[in-house]
């Protein structure tokens, strides 16, 4: 049976989510199937360690759209989304996350906005951030700051549920950092684009899988990978502390040649502990930057695929179309 070639590819990265994925990809499939344009849904299993990949693998008879790719191991969900983006072959590719925390009913309207309003990028923004732990909001309001300040990159309430059309992906591709950071390149990317804003639900099931550990570490990634601010606050820093020193240098002199020495015990400790912890906290923070150089320099693959599941039945051989009409 000939299947033409897909108009949209919906991307979505799934990591131990065994529970409801039948559901969910039902459900987002049954929405794009609203636009009646062919699809192909790509789910990239993160390297799941529960039966996330045998829940795919009996998917195709109701979803024949369906194509999967299993990473070797937990790569994170950003080298999912890359190994997707990777491989879509839609003319516009749908980043979405698999816990319909990214209402679904939103893909005929991106869609719309995409083919009859002509945008190049349509994000959804959350509105509101569904339930979350404090930490996770204080801490999401302290980066989305930082970002802002730092890298010029206003991401607060962005979220990863975009439409990219095939330029964009394209131009995606041309980005080769080895640590992805999705919504941030798709800002840098520019283009055209619309804002579609929704509530985020509540989970569909299972836990998230994004701990304050992890969370902490893509931040101070992200930050590395887009601004060298920190950097220069080293060596503002130094200025600073330069500066201070003559004056503090001259003024020491001064007292001990002409008033002679006072003893200043709690100064000295004072300062060497305000000056020791600078040091180290600069010495840390040139330290993200080298690691960052250090994993972009190894040049490794991104990811790795073990196992890739597609309708191959429903696909077309090259040179056999002429006759399948
Ligand atoms: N995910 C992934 N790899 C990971 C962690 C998460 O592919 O290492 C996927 C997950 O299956 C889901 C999406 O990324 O489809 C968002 O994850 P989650 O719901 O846990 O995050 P949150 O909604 O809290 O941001
Ligand atoms: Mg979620």
């Amino acid at each position: 049976m000939y299947r033409p070639a897909p108009e949209i590819s919906v991307l979505i990265p799934m990591y131990n989510e065994e529970l409801h994925l039948r559901d969910s990809l039902l459900a987002i499939a049954g929405y794009i199937r609203l636009t009646r344009l062919p699809f192909e849904l790509i789910v990239v299993d993160d390297g799941s360690t529960d039966a996330t990949w045998l829940a795919l693998q009996s998917l195709p008879q109701e979803i024949p759209e369906l194509k999967a790719l299993r990473l070797s191991r937990n790569f994170g969900k950003e080298l999912a989304l890359c190994a997707g983006l990777e491989h879509a072959a839609g003319n516009a590719v749908i980043v979405m996350d698999g816990d319909l925390q990214h209402p679904p009913e939103l893909i005929p309207e991106m869609i719309r906005s995409w083919r009859d309003e002509g945008y190049d990028i349509v994000e959804c923004v959350k509105e509101s951030r569904g339930k979350e732990p404090m930490f996770k909001k204080a801490g999401a309001s302290l980066f989305y700051g930082m970002l802002n300040r730092l890298a010029g990159f206003d991401l607060k309430n962005a979220s990863d549920y975009k439409l990219l059309d095939g330029k964009v992906v394209q131009a995606w591709r041309g980005l080769k950092e080895r640590k992805t950071f999705f919504r941030g390149m798709t800002a840098w990317i520019g283009f055209r684009r619309k804002s579609i804003p929704f509530h985020v639900p509540p989970r569909e099931s299972g836990a998230s899988r994004w701990g304050f550990v992890k969370l902490t570490g893509l931040a101070v990634e992200s930050i590395v990978s887009f601004s060298t601010v920190p950097l220069r606050i080293v060596s503002a820093f130094g200025v600073l502390f330069s500066l201070g020193a003559v004056a503090l240098g001259i003024h020491t002199l001064w007292r001990k040649l002409f008033l002679g020495a006072v003893t200043g015990f709690t100064t000295v400790i004072l300062l060497q502990l305000f000056i020791g912890g600078v040091i180290m906290l600069s010495i840390g923070v040139v330290g993200e930057y080298i690691a960052a150089i250090y994993h972009e320099v190894k040049g490794r693959p991104r990811y790795l695929i073990s196992e890739k599941l597609a309708n191959e039945s429903r696909t077309v051989p090259i040179g056999a179309r002429s006759h399948e009409y």
